[in-house]
Protein backbone atom coordinates (compact mmCIF):
# COMPACT_ATOMS: atom_id res chain seq x y z
CA UNK A 1 0.00 0.00 0.00
CA UNK A 2 1.29 3.52 -0.85
CA UNK A 3 1.15 6.02 1.88
CA UNK A 4 -1.78 7.84 2.42
CA UNK A 5 -2.71 10.71 4.70
CA UNK A 6 -5.46 12.94 6.46
CA UNK A 7 -5.20 16.14 4.66
CA UNK A 8 -7.01 18.95 7.15
CA UNK A 9 -7.59 21.48 3.71
CA UNK A 10 -9.15 18.33 2.09
CA UNK A 11 -10.66 17.06 5.26
CA UNK A 12 -10.31 13.18 4.08
CA UNK A 13 -7.46 11.16 4.15
CA UNK A 14 -5.34 11.42 0.61
CA UNK A 15 -2.71 9.36 -1.18
CA UNK A 16 0.23 11.20 -0.99
CA UNK A 17 2.29 12.70 -3.64
CA UNK A 18 5.13 14.59 -3.41
CA UNK A 19 5.80 17.63 -5.99
CA UNK A 20 9.16 16.17 -6.44
CA UNK A 21 9.50 12.28 -6.72
CA UNK A 22 11.96 11.06 -4.46
CA UNK A 23 12.22 14.39 -2.00
CA UNK A 24 9.54 15.39 0.88
CA UNK A 25 9.67 19.72 1.75
CA UNK A 26 8.29 19.11 5.64
CA UNK A 27 7.74 21.81 7.23
CA UNK A 28 6.57 21.50 11.33
CA UNK A 29 5.61 24.94 13.65
CA UNK A 30 8.10 24.78 16.18
CA UNK A 31 7.86 25.77 20.06
CA UNK A 32 7.47 29.05 21.37
CA UNK A 33 10.43 29.75 23.52
CA UNK A 34 9.22 31.25 26.79
CA UNK A 35 8.62 28.20 28.99
CA UNK A 36 9.88 24.44 29.68
CA UNK A 37 7.96 23.08 26.54
CA UNK A 38 5.38 20.23 28.12
CA UNK A 39 5.05 16.81 27.15
CA UNK A 40 1.63 17.72 24.98
CA UNK A 41 3.91 19.77 22.83
CA UNK A 42 6.21 16.59 23.09
CA UNK A 43 3.31 14.52 21.20
CA UNK A 44 2.97 17.08 18.31
CA UNK A 45 7.00 16.62 17.45
CA UNK A 46 6.93 12.63 18.23
CA UNK A 47 3.95 12.45 15.69
CA UNK A 48 6.10 14.62 13.38
CA UNK A 49 9.00 13.05 13.67
CA UNK A 50 7.11 9.23 13.34
CA UNK A 51 5.78 10.89 10.10
CA UNK A 52 9.18 11.83 8.69
CA UNK A 53 10.55 8.35 9.62
CA UNK A 54 7.35 7.18 7.68
CA UNK A 55 8.39 9.09 4.86
CA UNK A 56 12.01 7.43 4.76
CA UNK A 57 10.70 4.16 5.17
CA UNK A 58 8.90 4.62 2.08
CA UNK A 59 12.13 5.57 0.19
CA UNK A 60 11.67 9.73 0.25
CA UNK A 61 14.32 11.82 1.41
CA UNK A 62 12.64 14.55 3.75
CA UNK A 63 14.32 18.17 4.20
CA UNK A 64 12.87 18.63 7.56
CA UNK A 65 12.16 22.99 8.82
CA UNK A 66 11.09 23.86 12.10
CA UNK A 67 10.42 27.47 13.19
CA UNK A 68 11.40 28.67 16.68
CA UNK A 69 9.36 31.08 17.91
CA UNK A 70 12.01 33.35 19.93
CA UNK A 71 9.54 36.88 19.83
CA UNK A 72 6.27 36.82 20.40
CA UNK A 73 4.27 38.55 23.68
CA UNK A 74 4.97 35.72 25.54
CA UNK A 75 8.69 35.51 25.11
CA UNK A 76 8.80 39.32 25.87
CA UNK A 77 6.70 39.28 28.63
CA UNK A 78 8.83 37.07 30.35
CA UNK A 79 11.97 38.74 29.09
CA UNK A 80 10.81 41.65 30.86
CA UNK A 81 9.78 39.70 34.18
CA UNK A 82 13.55 38.67 34.09
CA UNK A 83 15.69 41.23 33.24
CA UNK A 84 12.96 44.49 34.12
CA UNK A 85 11.65 47.30 32.53
CA UNK A 86 14.63 47.84 30.52
CA UNK A 87 14.58 44.25 28.57
CA UNK A 88 16.42 44.54 24.98
CA UNK A 89 16.24 42.09 22.21
CA UNK A 90 19.67 40.90 23.47
CA UNK A 91 18.20 39.75 26.75
CA UNK A 92 15.43 38.27 24.51
CA UNK A 93 17.68 36.17 22.89
CA UNK A 94 19.83 34.92 26.08
CA UNK A 95 16.48 34.75 27.64
CA UNK A 96 14.87 32.39 25.04
CA UNK A 97 17.96 30.55 24.51
CA UNK A 98 17.70 28.82 27.29
CA UNK A 99 14.45 27.82 26.83
CA UNK A 100 15.39 26.63 23.03
CA UNK A 101 18.57 24.37 24.34
CA UNK A 102 15.86 22.94 27.31
CA UNK A 103 13.60 22.16 24.08
CA UNK A 104 16.78 20.28 22.18
CA UNK A 105 17.55 18.57 25.59
CA UNK A 106 13.62 17.15 25.53
CA UNK A 107 13.99 16.15 21.42
CA UNK A 108 16.80 13.97 22.24
CA UNK A 109 15.54 12.22 25.34
CA UNK A 110 12.21 11.38 22.95
CA UNK A 111 14.84 10.29 20.13
CA UNK A 112 14.22 12.94 18.14
CA UNK A 113 17.42 13.34 16.21
CA UNK A 114 17.78 17.63 16.28
CA UNK A 115 20.48 17.11 13.56
CA UNK A 116 17.76 15.61 10.89
CA UNK A 117 15.65 19.77 11.46
CA UNK A 118 16.94 22.86 9.68
CA UNK A 119 15.55 25.07 12.67
CA UNK A 120 14.98 28.65 11.73
CA UNK A 121 14.72 31.25 14.53
CA UNK A 122 12.89 34.15 13.80
CA UNK A 123 14.62 36.67 15.42
CA UNK A 124 17.40 35.60 12.55
CA UNK A 125 14.57 36.70 10.22
CA UNK A 126 13.26 40.05 11.24
CA UNK A 127 14.24 42.06 7.63
CA UNK A 128 12.88 39.35 5.64
CA UNK A 129 9.84 39.36 7.47
CA UNK A 130 9.76 43.16 6.99
CA UNK A 131 10.42 42.93 3.70
CA UNK A 132 7.07 39.97 2.66
CA UNK A 133 5.05 42.46 4.83
CA UNK A 134 6.11 45.28 2.59
CA UNK A 135 5.29 43.07 -0.19
CA UNK A 136 1.87 41.94 1.40
CA UNK A 137 1.10 45.75 1.44
CA UNK A 138 2.21 46.86 -1.61
CA UNK A 139 -0.14 43.84 -3.50
CA UNK A 140 -3.13 45.16 -0.89
CA UNK A 141 -3.11 42.79 1.37
CA UNK A 142 -2.09 45.06 4.86
CA UNK A 143 -2.58 48.18 5.68
CA UNK A 144 -1.22 50.02 8.53
CA UNK A 145 -3.67 51.28 11.25
CA UNK A 146 -3.96 54.87 13.07
CA UNK A 147 -2.58 52.40 16.20
CA UNK A 148 0.95 52.16 14.20
CA UNK A 149 0.75 48.41 14.09
CA UNK A 150 0.24 46.72 10.45
CA UNK A 151 -2.92 44.63 9.79
CA UNK A 152 -3.50 41.68 6.96
CA UNK A 153 -6.76 42.43 5.33
CA UNK A 154 -9.33 39.39 5.56
CA UNK A 155 -11.73 41.16 3.19
CA UNK A 156 -9.22 42.08 0.29
CA UNK A 157 -7.85 38.61 0.61
CA UNK A 158 -11.34 37.10 0.54
CA UNK A 159 -12.00 39.56 -2.65
CA UNK A 160 -9.61 37.73 -4.10
CA UNK A 161 -8.74 33.91 -2.90
CA UNK A 162 -12.64 33.41 -1.62
CA UNK A 163 -10.35 30.31 0.11
CA UNK A 164 -10.48 32.31 4.03
CA UNK A 165 -11.00 29.72 6.42
CA UNK A 166 -11.25 26.34 4.32
CA UNK A 167 -8.83 24.87 6.76
CA UNK A 168 -11.54 24.43 9.34
CA UNK A 169 -14.53 24.18 6.88
CA UNK A 170 -15.63 25.45 3.21
CA UNK A 171 -18.66 27.24 5.56
CA UNK A 172 -16.27 29.43 7.89
CA UNK A 173 -17.60 33.08 7.09
CA UNK A 174 -20.61 31.87 7.10
CA UNK A 175 -22.73 34.31 9.24
CA UNK A 176 -19.77 36.03 10.04
CA UNK A 177 -18.24 39.77 10.37
CA UNK A 178 -15.56 41.07 8.47
CA UNK A 179 -13.71 44.12 9.43
CA UNK A 180 -12.46 44.57 13.34
CA UNK A 181 -8.86 44.00 14.16
CA UNK A 182 -7.44 41.91 16.92
CA UNK A 183 -3.57 43.14 17.93
CA UNK A 184 -2.88 39.62 20.29
CA UNK A 185 -2.12 36.77 18.22
CA UNK A 186 -4.66 33.88 20.05
CA UNK A 187 -8.25 34.35 18.96
CA UNK A 188 -11.39 32.18 18.58
CA UNK A 189 -13.55 31.82 15.62
CA UNK A 190 -16.44 34.06 16.89
CA UNK A 191 -13.40 37.14 16.89
CA UNK A 192 -12.42 36.61 13.55
CA UNK A 193 -11.23 40.63 12.81
CA UNK A 194 -8.06 41.26 10.44
CA UNK A 195 -4.67 40.21 12.40
CA UNK A 196 -2.30 42.15 13.27
CA UNK A 197 1.39 41.31 10.84
CA UNK A 198 3.56 43.73 12.91
CA UNK A 199 3.02 45.13 16.26
CA UNK A 200 3.75 48.67 16.94
CA UNK A 201 6.17 49.23 19.83
CA UNK A 202 4.56 49.77 23.23
CA UNK A 203 5.89 51.01 26.40
CA UNK A 204 5.22 47.79 27.91
CA UNK A 205 7.54 46.68 25.35
CA UNK A 206 10.44 47.51 27.39
CA UNK A 207 13.40 48.00 24.37
CA UNK A 208 12.01 45.47 22.82
CA UNK A 209 11.69 46.03 19.38
CA UNK A 210 13.06 46.33 15.67
CA UNK A 211 13.17 49.72 13.72
CA UNK A 212 11.66 49.86 10.28
CA UNK A 213 11.52 53.28 8.12
CA UNK A 214 8.26 52.52 6.61
CA UNK A 215 6.70 50.11 9.25
CA UNK A 216 8.13 51.45 12.12
CA UNK A 217 9.27 50.83 15.43
CA UNK A 218 7.81 47.18 16.77
CA UNK A 219 7.41 43.21 16.68
CA UNK A 220 6.58 40.16 13.88
CA UNK A 221 2.76 39.03 15.05
CA UNK A 222 3.06 35.67 15.10
CA UNK A 223 1.92 34.18 12.07
CA UNK A 224 3.52 35.86 9.54
CA UNK A 225 6.92 33.88 10.79
CA UNK A 226 5.82 30.67 9.48
CA UNK A 227 4.37 32.10 5.94
CA UNK A 228 7.79 33.51 5.59
CA UNK A 229 10.24 30.82 6.75
CA UNK A 230 8.20 28.46 4.32
CA UNK A 231 8.98 30.91 1.85
CA UNK A 232 12.63 31.35 2.01
CA UNK A 233 12.96 27.38 2.75
CA UNK A 234 10.24 25.96 -0.02
CA UNK A 235 10.02 29.02 -2.14
CA UNK A 236 8.19 26.24 -4.68
CA UNK A 237 6.05 25.19 -1.83
CA UNK A 238 6.30 23.02 0.72
CA UNK A 239 4.55 19.30 0.93
CA UNK A 240 3.60 18.43 4.24
CA UNK A 241 3.37 21.14 7.06
CA UNK A 242 2.54 19.64 10.63
CA UNK A 243 1.09 21.21 13.91
CA UNK A 244 -1.24 20.73 16.82
CA UNK A 245 -5.05 20.95 15.65
CA UNK A 246 -5.36 24.18 17.81
CA UNK A 247 -3.05 25.53 15.32
CA UNK A 248 -5.57 25.35 12.32
CA UNK A 249 -7.46 28.16 13.10
CA UNK A 250 -6.18 31.05 13.83
CA UNK A 251 -2.11 30.25 13.10
CA UNK A 252 -2.53 28.33 9.98
CA UNK A 253 -5.37 29.40 8.67
CA UNK A 254 -3.45 32.98 8.79
CA UNK A 255 -0.23 31.57 7.56
CA UNK A 256 -2.45 30.44 4.22
CA UNK A 257 -3.69 33.72 3.29
CA UNK A 258 -0.43 35.34 4.43
CA UNK A 259 1.35 33.05 1.99
CA UNK A 260 -1.16 32.97 -1.15
CA UNK A 261 -0.93 36.79 -2.53
CA UNK A 262 2.82 36.13 -2.77
CA UNK A 263 3.50 32.89 -4.12
CA UNK A 264 1.71 29.62 -4.92
CA UNK A 265 1.03 26.56 -4.22
CA UNK A 266 2.28 26.89 -0.46
CA UNK A 267 1.24 23.81 1.20
CA UNK A 268 -0.31 20.66 -0.41
CA UNK A 269 -0.90 18.83 2.55
CA UNK A 270 -1.74 19.91 6.02
CA UNK A 271 -1.45 17.56 9.01
CA UNK A 272 -2.33 17.90 12.38
CA UNK A 273 -1.91 15.94 15.41
CA UNK A 274 -4.17 15.93 18.58
CA UNK A 275 -4.38 17.21 22.10
CA UNK A 276 -2.72 15.19 25.06
CA UNK A 277 -5.84 16.05 27.99
CA UNK A 278 -5.40 16.25 31.46
CA UNK A 279 -9.00 14.80 32.94
CA UNK A 280 -10.77 15.66 29.67
CA UNK A 281 -8.79 19.39 29.15
CA UNK A 282 -6.17 19.82 26.92
CA UNK A 283 -3.09 20.11 28.94
CA UNK A 284 -1.83 23.58 28.43
CA UNK A 285 0.65 25.78 30.61
CA UNK A 286 -2.15 28.71 30.74
CA UNK A 287 -4.57 26.12 32.26
CA UNK A 288 -1.80 24.91 34.66
CA UNK A 289 -2.31 21.01 34.05
CA UNK A 290 0.93 20.39 32.39
CA UNK A 291 3.55 17.68 33.01
CA UNK A 292 6.90 18.58 32.32
CA UNK A 293 9.32 15.84 31.69
CA UNK A 294 12.03 16.61 33.30
CA UNK A 295 9.91 16.21 36.50
CA UNK A 296 8.22 13.48 35.37
CA UNK A 297 12.02 11.93 34.90
CA UNK A 298 12.56 13.12 38.57
CA UNK A 299 9.74 10.85 39.90
CA UNK A 300 10.66 8.50 37.96
CA UNK A 301 7.38 8.29 36.38
CA UNK A 302 8.22 8.63 32.39
CA UNK A 303 11.45 9.17 30.59
CA UNK A 304 11.55 10.28 27.38
CA UNK A 305 11.35 6.93 25.51
CA UNK A 306 8.88 5.72 27.86
CA UNK A 307 6.53 9.08 26.48
CA UNK A 308 7.31 8.34 22.95
CA UNK A 309 5.74 4.72 23.19
CA UNK A 310 2.94 5.61 25.25
CA UNK A 311 2.36 8.33 22.27
CA UNK A 312 2.43 5.36 19.88
CA UNK A 313 0.03 3.89 21.59
CA UNK A 314 -2.52 6.23 20.00
CA UNK A 315 -3.49 7.44 16.83
CA UNK A 316 -2.17 11.08 16.17
CA UNK A 317 -5.67 12.34 14.83
CA UNK A 318 -6.96 10.69 18.19
CA UNK A 319 -7.30 12.75 21.27
CA UNK A 320 -4.78 11.46 24.52
CA UNK A 321 -6.07 11.37 27.75
CA UNK A 322 -2.50 10.96 30.30
CA UNK A 323 -2.59 10.11 33.89
CA UNK A 324 0.39 9.44 35.75
CA UNK A 325 -0.70 5.92 36.18
CA UNK A 326 -1.22 5.81 32.06
CA UNK A 327 2.82 7.67 32.26
CA UNK A 328 4.23 4.75 34.28
CA UNK A 329 2.33 2.17 32.69
CA UNK A 330 4.00 2.61 29.98
CA UNK A 331 7.21 2.95 31.45
CA UNK A 332 6.68 -0.01 32.50
CA UNK A 333 5.62 -1.42 29.12
CA UNK A 334 8.92 -0.30 27.78
CA UNK A 335 10.85 -1.50 29.82
CA UNK A 336 9.21 -4.91 29.15
CA UNK A 337 10.58 -4.09 25.44
CA UNK A 338 13.76 -3.45 26.21
CA UNK A 339 13.87 -6.63 28.22
CA UNK A 340 12.74 -8.91 25.78
CA UNK A 341 15.10 -7.07 22.82
CA UNK A 342 18.25 -7.81 25.06
CA UNK A 343 17.34 -10.87 26.06
CA UNK A 344 16.94 -12.06 22.58
CA UNK A 345 20.09 -9.70 21.59
CA UNK A 346 21.77 -11.97 24.64
CA UNK A 347 21.27 -15.09 22.96
CA UNK A 348 22.13 -13.47 19.54
CA UNK A 349 25.94 -12.94 20.79
CA UNK A 350 27.47 -12.67 17.37
CA UNK A 351 24.71 -11.39 15.52
CA UNK A 352 25.37 -8.54 12.95
CA UNK A 353 22.52 -6.48 11.67
CA UNK A 354 24.05 -5.24 8.31
CA UNK A 355 23.90 -9.35 7.38
CA UNK A 356 20.66 -11.00 7.48
CA UNK A 357 16.80 -11.00 6.34
CA UNK A 358 14.11 -9.16 7.14
CA UNK A 359 11.16 -11.09 7.77
CA UNK A 360 8.68 -9.80 4.50
CA UNK A 361 5.52 -11.09 5.97
CA UNK A 362 5.80 -8.88 9.08
CA UNK A 363 7.87 -6.17 7.31
CA UNK A 364 5.00 -5.79 4.55
CA UNK A 365 2.28 -5.74 7.76
CA UNK A 366 3.81 -3.07 9.75
CA UNK A 367 4.48 -1.03 6.36
CA UNK A 368 0.90 -1.36 5.72
CA UNK A 369 -0.12 -0.15 8.77
CA UNK A 370 2.11 3.18 8.36
CA UNK A 371 1.15 3.92 5.32
CA UNK A 372 -2.68 3.35 6.45
CA UNK A 373 -2.40 7.29 7.95
CA UNK A 374 0.51 6.64 10.21
CA UNK A 375 -1.60 4.50 12.57
CA UNK A 376 1.34 3.59 15.05
CA UNK A 377 -1.18 1.82 17.40
CA UNK A 378 -1.84 -0.93 14.85
CA UNK A 379 1.91 -0.73 13.85
CA UNK A 380 2.76 -1.22 17.62
CA UNK A 381 0.10 -4.70 17.26
CA UNK A 382 2.14 -6.08 14.62
CA UNK A 383 5.55 -4.98 16.47
CA UNK A 384 4.21 -7.14 19.51
CA UNK A 385 3.00 -10.04 17.22
CA UNK A 386 6.28 -10.46 15.98
CA UNK A 387 7.87 -10.53 19.23
CA UNK A 388 5.94 -13.30 20.24
CA UNK A 389 5.99 -14.87 17.02
CA UNK A 390 7.95 -18.34 16.27
CA UNK A 391 10.11 -16.69 13.59
CA UNK A 392 13.81 -17.54 13.94
CA UNK A 393 15.83 -15.29 16.80
CA UNK A 394 18.13 -13.62 14.11
CA UNK A 395 15.44 -12.38 11.34
CA UNK A 396 12.84 -11.67 14.27
CA UNK A 397 15.82 -9.07 15.81
CA UNK A 398 16.66 -7.64 12.32
CA UNK A 399 12.61 -6.99 11.24
CA UNK A 400 12.52 -5.52 15.26
CA UNK A 401 15.63 -3.05 13.87
CA UNK A 402 13.95 -2.21 10.69
CA UNK A 403 10.80 -1.50 12.66
CA UNK A 404 12.46 0.30 14.58
CA UNK A 405 13.56 2.96 12.14
CA UNK A 406 10.18 4.08 12.58
CA UNK A 407 9.02 3.45 15.92
CA UNK A 408 12.54 5.18 17.13
CA UNK A 409 12.57 3.24 20.67
CA UNK A 410 16.22 3.10 20.69
CA UNK A 411 16.27 -0.33 20.48
CA UNK A 412 19.35 -1.51 18.79
CA UNK A 413 20.42 0.15 22.13
CA UNK A 414 18.21 -1.99 24.61
CA UNK A 415 20.45 -3.94 27.27
CA UNK A 416 19.04 -4.97 30.85
CA UNK A 417 21.31 -5.95 33.66
CA UNK A 418 17.80 -7.44 35.52
CA UNK A 419 18.22 -11.12 36.51
CA UNK A 420 15.66 -13.41 35.89
CA UNK A 421 14.79 -15.50 39.33
CA UNK A 422 13.97 -19.26 38.54
CA UNK A 423 10.87 -20.57 40.50
CA UNK A 424 12.36 -22.18 43.16
CA UNK A 425 14.24 -19.03 44.27
CA UNK A 426 10.32 -17.14 44.44
CA UNK A 427 9.43 -15.86 48.22
CA UNK A 428 5.76 -17.59 48.57
CA UNK A 429 3.66 -14.38 47.84
CA UNK A 430 5.07 -14.14 44.39
CA UNK A 431 4.98 -18.14 43.78
CA UNK A 432 1.18 -17.98 44.17
CA UNK A 433 0.50 -15.26 42.35
CA UNK A 434 2.79 -16.90 39.79
CA UNK A 435 1.68 -20.34 39.78
CA UNK A 436 -2.09 -18.30 39.62
CA UNK A 437 -1.02 -16.48 36.38
CA UNK A 438 0.09 -20.07 34.65
CA UNK A 439 -3.34 -20.93 35.05
CA UNK A 440 -5.20 -18.07 34.13
CA UNK A 441 -2.94 -17.87 30.85
CA UNK A 442 -3.91 -21.69 30.16
CA UNK A 443 -7.17 -21.03 30.93
CA UNK A 444 -7.35 -17.82 28.39
CA UNK A 445 -8.56 -15.68 31.34
CA UNK A 446 -6.61 -12.82 30.39
CA UNK A 447 -8.36 -10.04 31.94
CA UNK A 448 -7.55 -12.09 35.62
CA UNK A 449 -4.00 -12.85 33.92
CA UNK A 450 -3.33 -9.07 33.30
CA UNK A 451 -5.01 -8.41 37.24
CA UNK A 452 -2.25 -10.74 38.25
CA UNK A 453 0.48 -9.46 35.91
CA UNK A 454 -0.36 -6.08 38.39
CA UNK A 455 -0.25 -7.68 41.72
CA UNK A 456 3.27 -9.64 40.87
CA UNK A 457 4.44 -6.09 39.57
CA UNK A 458 3.49 -4.18 42.96
CA UNK A 459 5.67 -7.03 44.44
CA UNK A 460 8.48 -5.27 42.44
CA UNK A 461 8.95 -7.97 39.83
CA UNK A 462 8.78 -7.36 35.75
CA UNK A 463 6.73 -10.28 34.01
CA UNK A 464 7.79 -11.20 30.73
CA UNK A 465 5.38 -13.04 28.69
CA UNK A 466 7.30 -15.79 26.40
CA UNK A 467 5.74 -18.72 24.05
CA UNK A 468 6.67 -21.46 27.05
CA UNK A 469 5.85 -19.53 29.84
CA UNK A 470 5.87 -16.55 32.04
CA UNK A 471 9.50 -14.98 33.46
CA UNK A 472 10.11 -13.06 36.35
CA UNK A 473 12.74 -11.05 36.86
CA UNK A 474 13.64 -8.59 39.71
CA UNK A 475 13.46 -4.74 39.11
P1 LIG B 1 3.42 26.26 21.21
O1 LIG B 1 4.78 26.29 21.83
O2 LIG B 1 2.33 26.65 22.14
O3 LIG B 1 3.39 27.04 19.90
O4 LIG B 1 3.09 24.73 20.84
C1 LIG B 1 3.98 23.90 20.17
C2 LIG B 1 3.23 22.74 19.56
O5 LIG B 1 2.59 21.94 20.56
C3 LIG B 1 2.12 23.15 18.59
O6 LIG B 1 2.14 22.27 17.46
C4 LIG B 1 0.85 22.94 19.40
O7 LIG B 1 -0.26 22.71 18.58
C5 LIG B 1 1.22 21.71 20.20
N1 LIG B 1 0.44 21.55 21.43
C6 LIG B 1 0.13 22.49 22.34
N2 LIG B 1 -0.59 21.96 23.37
C7 LIG B 1 -0.74 20.63 23.09
C8 LIG B 1 -1.38 19.53 23.76
N3 LIG B 1 -2.01 19.67 24.93
N4 LIG B 1 -1.31 18.31 23.17
C9 LIG B 1 -0.67 18.14 21.98
N5 LIG B 1 -0.05 19.14 21.30
C10 LIG B 1 -0.08 20.38 21.85
ZN1 LIG C 1 3.73 28.17 12.66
Amino acid sequence: MNLKIFNTLKHSVEDFKPSDKHKVKLYTCGPTVYNNVHIGNLRSYINADVLKRALEFNGYAVDWVMNVTDVDDKTINNTIKEFGNGANTEQLKTFTARYFEGFLEDLEKINVNQKDISFVKVTDKIPDIQDFILALIKKGYAYKADDGSTYFSIEKYQKDFGDYGNLVGEKFLEGKKIGARVKVDEYDKENLSDFALWKAHEDDNAKIFWEHKDLGPGHPGWHIECSLINYLKFPDGTDIHTGGVDLIFPHHTNEIAQAQPIYKPFVNYWVHSEHILVNGAKMAKSAGNYFVLKDLEEEKIANGLALRYLVLQSHYRSRLNVTKKSLLAAKNGYENIIKEVSLLKNKLQDFDPNVGTVNDIYYEKFKDTLNDDIDTPAALAVFHELLKSKVSDSEKLQTIYKMDEVLGLSLENASSSEKELKPDQFPSDLKDLYTKRLTARSNKDFTLSDHLREEIEKLGYRVIDTKDGIQIYKY
